[in-house]
């Protein structure tokens, strides 16, 4: 239950020793089909096509390769308890408040705990670390504007898109989406990768605007 690309580097090194495999149990709005654009239907090592047990977001979920069982490991660190409502999730019994409301980042900070940990950490540390940690620099930056409560993600890709897509449908309040296209060098002119994106059903959204973004 894990993250593709990550398993085939431990999959790569069978004798390595140190590869430790960490991973997140099923939230809320995890589907059993998958939702948005994903790569990684089948199995690098047989070419069998890959079951789900279920799908958290895009091709990261729950899978087995039911002919040489790619996908079943030994896990070392295990995300239980995910409460994104309440932005908090539990890992060997402890509960690691977070700044996040995010299934993507529940994976990037069970990796901090899984890295930490083998380095001797404290869990304690690690605990208020993670309770006090923020991105900013428009990844799930929260601002307000007139008094709004505003939030800035900045996406590059479908499954960037898609995500962001989620924590907005995941969220009960009204709200509206301003949706910005940037098409510099920075991050490529081929704008083709919006096709991919979900912009149907989305949950109590009561305006959407959209704007191309050009540096002068
Ligand atoms: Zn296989």
């Amino acid at each position: 239950m894990m993250i593709q690309m990550f398993q085939d580097f431990g999959h790569a090194n069978p004798k390595n020793n140190n590869v430790y495999y960490f991973s997140v149990e099923k939230y809320d709005y995890a589907t059993t089909s998958m939702k948005e654009a994903g790569e990684g239907k089948f199995c690098p090592f047989c070419n069998t096509r890959i079951e789900y047990e279920f799908y958290q977001y895009s091709h990261i979920g729950k899978f087995k390769c039911p002919n040489c069982n790619y996908g079943e490991n030994k896990i070392y660190k295990l995300a239980t308890n995910i409460d994104l409502k309440n932005r908090k999730f539990d890992v060997d019994g402890i509960t690691y408040n977070i700044k996040f409301n995010s299934i993507y980042n529940v994976y990037n900070l069970l990796a901090v705990i899984a890295c930490s940990s083998l380095y001797n950490i404290d869990a304690d540390i690690i605990k208020q670390s993670l309770s006090t940690f923020v991105l900013n620099n428009g990844r799930l930056e929260e601002i307000e504007i007139n008094n709004i409560p505003t939030i800035i993600n900045l996406a590059k890709n479908p499954t960037g898109c898609n995500v962001s897509l989620r924590i907005l449908n995941e969220d009960n309040e009204q709200k509206e989406l301003l949706f910005v296209l940037n098409d510099n060098v920075a991050d490529g002119h081929d704008v083709s990768w919006i096709w991919d994106i979900n912009f149907d059903n989305l949950n109590n959204v009561s305006r959407i605007v959209t704007s191309r973004y050009t540096c002068l």
